[in-house]
């Protein structure tokens, strides 16, 4: 009976074995399915710093040097403590940011960060133009030129804004803080009506924009934010770099800080050119 049970307890063993060996050999065929692409790799972050531009209600980046040179011991060592503000600098929005009941930061699905991306490029309208909205004709002419926006592309929004990073006054509109200072930014965005059309006429996984937020500067009810983040399309903000980016045939990888049950992020964003 002994040996009939530990010759049983043997063979639960080895099935389990079997079980993770494929289990792992499944892990290597998919990630051998995923070509890494190969071409120049382009950083769409800013920097954190105490120049970090932050939205004005919004605390502040703040680093503390816990440790900076040779220890005792002989050897160097350096590690800071930092605190940050989920909306500043290089971020992401979740959807649950302006849309109850929806994904957290965390839970928002790889398959949405990562992906063949476009950009549309405004800036020649928008530089000049503090409240210059990116509306439905903007995304109409990009089409014109280069064909209909493919499913499930991440889109990218090029005002010329980050050429004024990180000078409050030009970037954000206003050098001033707090709630009254909110009324005094400026800075471009995408129209309502704009994020609206996308929704309901073309399929994308996520939308990212060189300005503090995917509304302008003057929105006092955050249409766009409600509209794209209610339908679960995240929205990449402050970024850079855009004006290196091509009109399409690149990808985007971004990806956020994972913060339990969080509404953003600091996010580390990049564009591979094909
Ligand atoms: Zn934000």
């Amino acid at each position: 009976m002994k040996i009939s049970k530990i010759y049983f307890l043997i063979y639960i063993v080895m099935i389990a074995s079997c079980d993770k060996k494929a289990e792992r050999s499944k892990e290597i065929i998919s990630s051998q399915k995923t070509q890494f692409p190969k071409g120049q790799i382009i950083d769409l972050t800013h920097d954190f710093s105490e120049e970090t531009i932050y939205w004005v209600t919004a605390k502040e980046f703040e680093m503390e040097v816990v440790a900076k040179g040779i220890t005792d011991k002989g050897y160097y060592y350096a590690a800071n403590n930092f605190a940050t503000a989920e909306h500043g600098g290089t971020h992401i929005d979740a959807p649950i940011h302006f849309a109850e009941n929806t994904q957290t930061v965390d839970e928002i699905p790889l398959s949405n960060l990562i992906g063949n991306a476009i950009k549309i490029d405004v800036s020649e309208n928008s530089i000049a133009s503090p409240d210059y909205l990116i509306s439905i004709e903007d995304l109409k002419n990009w089409e014109e030129e280069n064909g209909e926006i493919s499913k499930g592309s991440i889109i990218l929004l090029e005002t010329g804004f980050s050429k004024l990073y990180p000078d409050k006054l030009k970037y954000l509109g206003t050098k001033e803080r707090g709630e009254e200072a909110v009324k005094k930014l400026h800075f471009p965005g995408l129209a309502p009506e704009a994020a609206k059309w996308l929704v309901e006429n073309r399929n994308i996984h996520a939308i990212g924009i060189d300005t503090p937020s995917i509304d302008y500067g003057q929105s006092q009810d955050f249409q766009s934010h409600i509209s794209l983040l209610s339908n679960n399309i995240p929205a990449f903000e402050n970024l850079t770099n855009l004006d290196k980016l091509p009109s399409k045939d690149f990808q985007v990888i971004a990806l956020p800080m994972k913060i339990k049950g969080g509404s953003g992020a600091p996010l580390r964003i990049i564009a591979i050119l094909n």
